[in-house]
């Protein structure tokens, strides 16, 4: 029987242990934390998965319950692949790896069937019907095809964590793997990992399947790549994702691809605390921006809030805030925009770096001291951004609607609304780091590819690790279904090697 091991318990780690048992093999999974602190990006994550589908009753396969009725439920009857792939492409300035997004887009309905009737995934379906009687995403202006997971990344790990243990997988929990060594004349790999108390364990494999993420934790790393000022972000997710898989592989002669100094960054709570606690997760992002507007310490705006869907801009604005000084800014948002915010906002942790007056110099006080330096400026602003509000457009949040501001910079190109309605709320936020976007390149079967793109005997790797999927930006949701499409391909074609 094959011999594989798995080095990596998020998404992509289970999904390639489940694919790789249910075709035969024998299988080790190695995850770095403690079974009592595990935390994958994975765990941590909001469970969205971006997905294809013809006809918004072919969801059925996938999700428990689909009875939902309300006006602009049109609006969803379709996301067939190429408007993922156009989606997907646009953001990313059309430089992603054309095949292997072109795959996972068209693997991506199967591979969710596949993760609910085998891996127990409970997907239900993010359409809502609001308090006027129309569907919409439950992330207000959310702009896509997607499933998501109850109890999100928790409900997502939890069950793949079960399904996998089912099948017979050995989970090896605070193994982190350090050392890959190529077996001479056996072929396949020995791996060496490191246990608690400085234990080593090695352990032989006819192929090692690499899913440890990237190198978003590793302070070092990530400020010698993606740059000055990137070692005060905050990381969203794993502590343990410090790249040392990706390390492996590139010393073995994958080849490095995709954007290297780039991220996914999004505006981070600055109430989040440190990362790695199992409550400080996705419930700190703040992804409501396009309904208010974007403030530094300097008072100005720096920002066009309302350039896209949240869905399509919420990556890359943790960057732009990473760059203001003190690395901080406020969402600012008026009484009449709270039923657009996201969940986030509202309930799951309100309390969170959030400030309410029922004026705006009452607010400005509130900010000054955290940090607010002009506040004369901030009132202007806000002033100026009023009367630039183009009236004659009609709001709508269901669509882009064109709703500008004249003669600001930045301009408001969507959604802009006059911020007049007591109470205002101010939001402080931060960069959140997710995730890096340099990799290794593997081909539709997650075989890791050398300089010359030919495989490395034996070796596969999917998730965070894999480059050449993002540039500059990101869509919301292509994470999950990449790391699982490529992640059951790779536990599939490493069973059969
Ligand atoms: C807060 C947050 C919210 C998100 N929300 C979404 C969302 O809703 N939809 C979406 O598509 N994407 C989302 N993402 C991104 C998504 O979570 C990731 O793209 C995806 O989970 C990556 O999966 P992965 O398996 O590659 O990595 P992970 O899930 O991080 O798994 C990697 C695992 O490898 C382990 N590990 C690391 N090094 C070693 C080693 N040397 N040996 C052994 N184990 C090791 C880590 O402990 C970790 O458990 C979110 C991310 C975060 C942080």
């Amino acid at each position: 029987m094959t011999q594989i091991v798995v080095i990596g318990g998020g998404n992509a780690g289970l999904t390639a242990a489940l694919s790789a048992r249910e075709n035969g093999a024998e299988v080790v999974l190695l995850e770095a934390a403690e079974e009592a602190h595990y935390g994958s990006d994975s765990f941590f994550s909001g469970g969205l998965f971006r997905v294809a589908y013809d006809r918004f009753g072919d969801l059925e396969a996938i999700v428990d319950d689909l009875s939902i009725a309300g006006e602009g439920l049109d609006d969803f009857a379709q996301y067939e692949e190429a408007d993922f792939l156009d989606d997907w492409g646009r953001v990313t300035g059309y430089r992603l790896d054309l095949e292997i997004a072109e795959h996972v887009v068209a693997e991506s309905f199967e591979t969710l069937k596949w993760l609910h009737e085998t891996g127990g995934v409970p997907f239900i379906s993010p359409i809502i019907v609001d308090e006027h009687g129309r569907a919409r995403h439950s992330r207000p202006g959310w702009h896509g095809g997607f499933v998501e997971v109850s109890g999100a990344g928790v409900g997502l790990t939890t069950s793949l964590q079960k399904a996998v243990a089912a099948a017979g997988v050995e989970t090896r929990f605070g193994r982190e793997a350090v050392g890959l060594a190529r077996r001479p004349e056996l072929g396949g790999w020995t791996v060496t990992a490191r246990t608690r108390g400085g234990g080593e364990e090695v352990l032989e494999a006819d192929a090692v399947i690499v899913t440890s993420g990237g190198f978003q934790a590793d302070t070092e790393w990530r400020t010698r790549d993606l740059g000055v000022g990137w070692d005060l972000a905050k990381v969203r997710g794993s502590v343990h994702n410090t790249g040392n898989g990706l390390r492996m592989l590139l010393d073995h002669g994958a080849k490095a691809v995709g954007n290297w100094s780039g991220c996914h960054a999004v505006a981070w709570s600055t109430g989040s605390g440190d990362a790695g606690r199992p409550d400080a997760n996705h419930v700190f992002e703040r992804e409501s921006h396009p309904f208010g507007i974007s403030v530094n310490s300097l008072g100005e705006r720096f920002l066009d809030e309302g350039e896209d869907f949240g869905a399509y801009t919420y990556a890359k604005y943790g960057k732009v805030i990473l760059t203001q000084p003190g690395q901080v800014a406020w969402q600012i948002f008026d009484a009449k925009t709270v039923g657009l915010w996201t969940d986030e906002y509202r309930y799951k942790n309100p309390e969170a770096a959030r400030m309410q007056a029922d004026t705006l110099p009452a607010l400005a006080a509130k900010l000054e001291p955290r940090g607010l330096a002009a506040t004369d400026r901030f009132l202007k602003t806000v002033d100026d951004y009023n009367s630039a509000v183009d009236d004659s457009i009609e709001f709508n949040p269901y669509v882009k609607d064109g709703k500008h501001t004249n003669g600001l910079t930045p301009e408001k190109t969507n959604w802009s609304q006059a911020i007049t309605e007591p109470p205002f709320y101010a939001f402080e936020v931060t960069c959140g780091i997710t995730f890096t976007f340099g990799g290794i390149k593997v081909d539709t079967g997650g075989r890791v590819l050398d300089r010359t793109n030919r495989p490395i005997e034996d070796l596969y790797a999917a998730g965070e690790l894999v480059g050449g999927l993002y540039y500059f930006n990101y869509a919301s949701g292509t994470g999950l279904t990449a790391g699982a499409v490529l992640g059951r391909a790779a536990g599939r074609i490493a069973a059969a090697s």
